[in-house]
């Protein structure tokens, strides 16, 4: 006798409403990138901010997803502070966000935000565990009206924990950015980062090295606070693209307290490190994958 086999309805079987979304959503994004650091303080949000804020300066539309739900910086360094976020329903009873949008002296830049750090009063800790951080960051991704973009830029915080693992396993990126300073025990935490990511074969992955050397003020002459050349040195060793070297910046300090990137700020040595990492940045993309959006 033969026996006609139950279904199976098994949660986790098929593809869930947000995973789809998100599979569509990154359809209209050109470039996706992450910024990753394998120690904290490295200054791995001022390079993902400064990138943002450069890539929009060359006349591209960026988007920029805070992953670091824990402590969010981002939408404060683009100067937004806790702000009510809008979001629209649709048909099947979703909702999704609308990204604030960067004004600059009182103009509108080409650049969407989305960070928990706009939805809680700053001295609020966010107190979740890994599967709510998990679903927030799917949510930002697939739950914000994006729309089309040449840029999504994705900052992590650091370290190679749930964030970049939820990032991959949702999208294809494209690149992954690692921010290091020239010190010996960064280094040496930059290498994980660099190898997780070879691990999830990130096509393009590249080291920045950020707080390189100091220009005096005075008499003009380059001091090397953290040593010398280790990011350099590091991505020779692991086989990776670097990008480049940003110095410590005096105005950089200003110019954060302000909520205005570097880049935005003057034509300081810093900014001018950023728009040259940039440029370099989106030659090689182009190189790798070509100028159109994929379908
Ligand atoms: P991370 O994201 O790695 O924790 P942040 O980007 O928050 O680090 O930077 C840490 C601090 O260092 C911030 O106060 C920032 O303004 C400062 N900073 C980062 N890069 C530079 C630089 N190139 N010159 C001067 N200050 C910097």
């Amino acid at each position: 006798m033969t026996i006609k086999a139950p279904t199976l309805n098994l949660p986790g079987l098929g593809v869930d409403p947000l995973t789809q979304r998100i599979k569509e959503k990154e359809k209209k994004w050109k470039y996706k990138i992450a910024v990753l650091s394998g120690k904290g303080g490295v200054g791995k949000s001022t390079v993902a901010v400064n990138l943002t804020a450069a890539l929009a300066k060359m006349g591209y539309f960026v988007g920029i997803l805070d992953a670091d739900i824990h402590g969010p910086n981002v939408a404060k360094m683009f100067g937004i502070g806790n702000t009510d976020i809008y979001a629209e329903k649709f048909e099947d009873g979703h909702f999704e966000m609308i990204p604030p949008t960067v004004d600059f002296m009182g103009q509108v830049t080409p650049i969407k935000v989305m960070s928990m750090g706009m939805m809680v009063p700053e001295d609020q800790p966010i107190i979740w565990r890994g599967s709510l951080v998990t679903k927030a960051i799917k949510q930002f991704l697939g739950d914000v009206m994006w729309g089309e973009l040449d840029f999504m830029i994705i900052d992590f915080p650091p370290g190679t924990g749930d964030e970049i693992l939820t990032v991959v396993q949702s999208i294809q990126l494209d690149a992954a950015i690692i921010v290091t300073t020239p010190q010996e025990v960064a280094l040496l935490d930059t290498g994980k980062a660099v190898n997780m990511m070879k691990k999830m074969e990130v096509p393009y992955i590249a080291v920045i090295e950020n707080m390189s050397y100091l220009i005096c003020p005075h008499c003009g002459n380059k001091i090397d606070i953290f040593g010398e050349g280790g990011g350099e040195k590091l991505a020779e060793k692991e086989g990776v693209d670097f990008l480049g070297k940003v110095p410590i910046d005096l105005k950089a300090r200003e110019a954060s307290d302000l909520g205005i990137p570097i880049v935005l700020y003057g034509d300081t040595p810093a900014a001018k490190a950023f728009m040259e990492i940039a440029e370099k940045l989106v030659n090689k993309l182009k190189e790798i994958k070509g100028d159109g959006r994929e379908e």
